[in-house]
């Protein structure tokens, strides 16, 4: 019996690269449905080269137009939830960005299913949710982001009792070595062209400010169950070494290759084994001329943010994603500067410390907050470029 993976974000950067991967794997891995917010052409010629029975398109005008022969579409943000329940998958790849995928990872937790997650706002906004609802269906939660993946592989060959610290490799992005005064009028285009990673824009951003850092330290604190003091960050620019475990003993454990989300996704579906996937042998020669540095925390001031909330819990990370969604919209839209992204995120962060340290017991509660946040952050960037 093949595995049934289903894709959930297939014509993003992470889809496309798992429909990559997949293409390796006709003989084990099935295709069984696929998921796009709007992208209707690009689903159209990846259900015909993977032969998908069905689909969510997020946008329901996109959704009304499309259609295919033999094809089950489901429309809507709803659609998302009801195609994993529809598909029945042993896999879900989790590939969308943002809040938007929490209620599709939640199903995909409830179903049973291993969940690739590269949604890493998941386990930011509502990590004990999924991970509750996958330990009660039996179901496995296997991180698609290169350092917890890599963390993940180092922590299997060491008791957790045995653990010191956790260390997560940064690349620094487009703007390490600057200081906080020469990032005052960097542009969209600076920021988005990354010097190591091809991904997304948000995600590119959140790289630039070291947001994305930030959020992957609250992620590793709930994927691995590890207080916010065990989780260091290092900033090594080649993204070859994508993170470490330091055990008491004094041994050092890693995981390195080349900058290839393709690893992490191969990971995914391979488990709890390892599949080929299309991966070739790597030359160790080209991966010499390892470089580490401690963070700036002064000129990238989302890293403290993100340390912040893993020390305070609760839904402080539901506050911080929300407020960087808006603000990094804000940013690629030319409203608000570089340097105001952490601004307007510490604002929502000290606007909400009531609400910061209740437990985020349903999706429901983590909704609601998200759109109070949002609303507060847009209503400050109003009333700043007035
Ligand atoms: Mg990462």
């Amino acid at each position: 019996m093949r595995k049934r993976v289903l894709v959930l974000g297939s014509t993003g950067s992470i889809g496309t690269q798992t429909l990559d991967v997949l293409g390796h794997l006709a003989d084990t891995h099935e295709v069984v449905g696929l998921s796009a917010r709007s992208s209707a052409e690009l689903l159209g010629e990846q259900v015909q080269a993977h032969g998908v029975g069905a689909v969510a398109l997020v946008d329901e005008n996109v959704a009304q137009g499309w259609s295919a022969a033999g094809v089950r579409v489901f429309a809507g943000a709803d659609g998302l939830c009801q195609l994993v329940r529809h598909t029945e998958p042993d896999i879900v790849i989790c590939g969308i960005t943002g809040a938007a995928g929490l209620p599709s990872t939640l199903a995909a937790a409830a179903a049973g299913a291993v969940l690739g997650l590269a949604n890493k706002e998941s386990m930011v906004l509502a990590g004990p949710l999924v991970k509750a609802a996958s330990a009660a269906s039996g179901g496995a939660i296997v991180p698609v982001d290169s350092e917890h993946c890599a963390v993940a592989q180092c922590l299997a060959a060491t008791p957790r009792e045995a653990v010191r610290r956790v260390i997560l490799t940064a690349s620094g992005g487009p703007f390490r070595g600057r200081t906080r005064a020469q990032l005052a009028d960097v542009t969209v285009a600076q920021a988005l062209k990354h010097p190591s990673w091809e991904m997304g824009p948000r995600i590119t951003i959140d790289s630039a400010t070291l947001m994305n850092k930030a959020l992957e330290v609250v992620e590793a604190c709930q994927l691995f169950d590890l207080p916010a003091d065990q989780v260091d960050v290092v900033v090594h620019p080649q993204s070859v070494i994508h993170s470490l475990v330091e055990a008491v003993d004094g041994s050092m454990l890693c995981q390195l290759g080349p900058p290839d989300m393709r690893v992490p996704i191969r990971y995914a579906l391979g488990h709890p084994g390892r599949v080929e996937g299309g991966s070739r042998p790597i030359d160790i020669t080209a991966l010499s001329g390892l470089t580490f540095e401690a963070p700036d925390r002064e000129a990238f001031p989302c890293l403290a943010l993100g340390e912040r909330v893993a020390r305070t819990g609760g839904l402080s990370g539901t506050i911080l994603n929300a407020a960087n969604e808006i603000a990094v919209d804000a940013f690629l839209a030319g409203r608000l500067p570089f340097l105001g992204i952490a601004d307007l995120v510490e604002d929502a962060l000290d606007s909400f410390t009531s609400e910061a340290t209740a437990e985020p017991d349903s999706l429901e509660t983590i909704l609601a907050l998200d759109a109070r946040v949002r609303s507060h952050a847009a209503a400050r960037l109003t009333a700043s470029t007035r």
